[in-house]
């Protein structure tokens, strides 16, 4: 498979992804939609993170809806969805506002603990990228997080923060 093109690949791909969340304990309350984005719909926006291969859609601070551009490889897509399901997941379970050091480092810390699970070899390469990120918000929220992760569970690092706003 070369990328996800069509609603019906993004249908035969979306649930591995989703038991995957599960199995780490990111479960949503509500499942939202996850969507192919039309050609050039997400040019110009301002989406998530230094390139734009996803956005959370929150109205009224409730998720209604994630966007993920289209043809990309499934490791690629399946990283996009755990960063933009984390987001969700934020919303659903009432979370302190956060900054978005600690907000886009859990979502990131997500798609990089997606990624471990998959035996892909680019998946590899994607976790790179990301722990190598220089950006201070992606990059720096990662390696916060991660670090903040050693030594815990996803659930205990994740219900602190909920509790306090910030990373233990
Ligand atoms: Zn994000």
């Amino acid at each position: 498979m070369t990328g996800i093109h069509s609603t019906s690949e993004l249908r035969r791909c979306l649930p591995t992804v989703r038991a995957d969340l599960h199995a780490m304990g990111v479960r949503l309350r509500t499942p939202v939609r996850v969507r192919l984005a039309t050609e050039g719909e997400l040019d110009g926006t301002r989406g998530d993170g230094p390139a734009t291969l996803g956005v959370t859609h929150v109205v009224n601070d409730v998720a209604t809806g994630i966007t993920v551009c289209p043809g990309m490889p499934r490791v690629h897509f399946g990283s996009t969805v755990a960063h933009e399901s984390m987001h969700v997941w934020i919303r659903q379970h009432a979370f302190p506002s956060l900054s978005p050091v600690v907000e886009e480092g859990l979502c990131e810390l997500t798609a990089d603990e997606w990624l471990r699970r998959q035996s892909d070899p680019r998946a590899r390469l994607v976790r790179r990228a990301i722990a190598t990120s220089p950006d201070p918000v992606y990059g720096g929220g990662f390696r916060a997080a991660r670090a903040a992760l050693t030594g815990r569970r996803m659930g205990n690092l994740l219900r602190h923060v909920q509790r306090y706003g910030v990373l233990p």
